[in-house]
C-alpha cells in the first residue's frame, strides 16, 4: 500500500497561478520514496487537433461538436463515383464536415463540372469510372487548371504499385484505397484544405503584387507598365480579329502653372479628378493609363479613324468646358491629344506610340487644346 504526504516542490505564494510540481513522500511496502508528481494539465476547451483547422465554422461560435467537425469551409468538392453506396457515404461525410458537394456518376458528367464558372477545387475520382476513366479525367482536369492545380484524390480498390504511380502521374495528388477508413479520410482532408488555403493565399498575394506593379498610386488607373501591357495584348488580339487598334496620347496643357500657382497638392487633385472623368468617357473595352506625370494614354481596341477622332473630340471638349473644382478654385484645363491607329498585324507598340507622340508634339506646336491625327 502506498501512503503519501505531499509538499510543494517550489514556492507558491498565490501569485503564480501555473500548476506546480509536487514532491511526494511515498511509502510503498515499508520502503520510503521521494517522488515528483506533475499535476494533470487543465483542459482548456476542446483538444486541439494536431492538424490545425481553418474556417469561420471553427471559430469560437457554434457548439463545440460542430466546431470540431465542420472544417470544410464550404469548399466545393466533386465526387465522381459510379457506385451509389460509396457515393452516398462520401457525400454524407463531406457534407457533415462542411464541404459543398456536387456528384457525378460517370466521367463525362464529371468533366461538365470542370467548366463551371466556380469549378470545384477538390476532386474525388473513382479510377474505374464509366464514360471516361479516372486516369483520363484526372489528366483533363489538370490540363484545364494547369495554372492553379486542384487537389485530386484518386480512389480505387487495393491495387498494385503501378496503378498508384499511374494515378499520380496523371495529376492526382493522392491515392485513396477503398473502402476507406473514416478517420484517415478526415485527416487527409484536413491536410488537403490546408494545402488549398496556402495555394489560395499565394494566388491572391500574387494578384495583389501584380496589381501594385501595374497601377498608378495617385490616380488608381493603370501605370505606364500596365497600359503598355494592355496595348501589347490588344495589338496581338487585333491580328487575330482583323480590327485596328487606336491610341490617344493626352497631355495636359500648361499644367506646370497649376502647381506653380496653387501648389503640388492642388495639382494632384486635378490629376485625380481628370483620371476619374476620363474613365467615365470610355467604353468597357477601352483602357486608360497614366503614361507619365500629366500624360495619359488611352488604348481603344477594334476601332477606326472616325471613331477614334470622335472619342478624342468628346474628351477634348468636355475637358475644356467642365472645370475641376478643388477648394476655392475652379481649374480650367485643356488637353492636347495625339491620335494614332495600328492596323491589324502592326505588332510594334513602340511604332504606334511614336506616331501618337509625334502627333501630340504637333498639337502642342499648333497652339494646344487640339487633336492631331498621326500617320
Ligand atoms: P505643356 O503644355 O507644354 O505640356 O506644359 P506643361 O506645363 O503641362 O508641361 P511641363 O512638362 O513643362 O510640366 C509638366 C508638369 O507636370 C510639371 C510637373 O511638376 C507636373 N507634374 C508631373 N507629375 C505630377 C504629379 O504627380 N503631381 C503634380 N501635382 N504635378 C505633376
Ligand atoms: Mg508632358
Ligand atoms: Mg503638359
Amino acid at each position: 500500500m502506498a501512503n503519501e504526504s505531499a509538499r510543494n516542490a517550489g514556492t507558491n505564494d498565490g501569485k503564480n497561478q501555473s500548476p506546480m510540481a509536487v514532491l511526494v513522500d511515498a511509502e510503498v511496502d515499508g520502503a520510503r520514496y521521494l517522488l515528483v508528481r506533475m499535476p494533470k494539465p487543465e483542459r482548456q476547451g476542446p483538444p486541439k487537433h494536431a492538424l490545425s483547422l481553418r474556417s469561420p465554422s471553427n471559430s469560437a461560435d457554434g457548439p463545440p461538436s460542430e466546431r470540431r467537425h465542420r472544417f470544410g469551409d464550404l469548399r466545393r468538392v466533386l465526387v465522381a463515383e459510379g457506385d451509389s453506396d460509396a457515393r452516398l457515404r462520401l457525400l454524407h461525410l463531406l457534407r457533415e464536415w462542411g464541404f459543398y458537394v456536387v456528384v457525378a456518376t460517370d466521367g463525362i458528367e464529371a468533366l461538365g463540372f470542370v467548366e463551371l464558372q466556380q469549378p470545384p477545387d477538390l476532386f474525388f475520382i473513382n479510377r474505374s469510372l464509366a464514360g471516361m476513366n479516372g486516369i483520363e479525367l484526372c489528366g483533363r482536369i489538370c490540363d484545364r487548371f494547369s495554372e492553379h492545380p486542384p487537389h485530386i484524390v484518386m480512389m480505387g480498390r487495393p491495387t498494385g504499385r503501378q496503378v498508384v504511380v499511374e494515378s499520380l502521374e496523371s495529376g492526382a495528388t493522392e491515392y485513396l484505397t477503398t473502402p476507406f477508413d473514416e478517420q484517415e479520410l478526415r485527416a487527409r482532408l484536413i491536410v488537403a484544405v490546408r494545402a488549398l488555403d496556402r495555394r489560395d493565399y499565394l494566388i491572391s498575394s500574387r494578384e495583389q503584387f501584380r496589381d501594385q506593379a501595374t497601377r498608378d498610386a495617385l490616380t488608381g488607373v493603370l501605370n505606364r507598365r500596365g497600359i503598355l501591357e494592355i496595348l501589347q495584348r490588344d495589338l496581338e488580339g487585333a491580328e487575330r480579329n482583323g480590327r485596328s487598334t487606336g491610341i490617344l496620347m493626352l497631355d495636359l496643357d500648361h499644367f506646370k502653372n497649376v502647381n506653380d500657382a496653387h501648389g503640388h497638392l492642388a495639382g494632384d487633385l486635378v490629376l485625380q479628378e481628370t483620371a476619374r472623368r476620363l474613365c467615365r468617357k470610355l467604353r468597357a473595352h477601352d483602357c486608360l493609363g497614366r503614361y507619365g506625370g500629366e500624360e495619359f494614354l488611352i488604348v481603344v481596341p477594334a476601332t477606326n479613324e472616325r471613331e477614334l477622332c470622335e472619342l478624342a473630340e468628346r474628351i477634348r471638349t468636355s475637358t475644356e468646358s467642365e472645370p475641376i473644382p478643388t477648394g476655392q478654385i475652379n481649374f480650367r484645363i485643356t488637353f492636347s491629344i495625339g491620335a494614332a491607329i495600328a492596323k491589324p498585324g502592326d505588332r510594334s507598340k513602340a511604332k504606334v506610340i511614336a506616331v501618337a507622340d509625334e502627333a501630340l508634339y504637333e498639337a502642342k506646336k499648333l497652339g494646344r487644346n487640339r487633336i492631331v491625327f498621326g500617320q
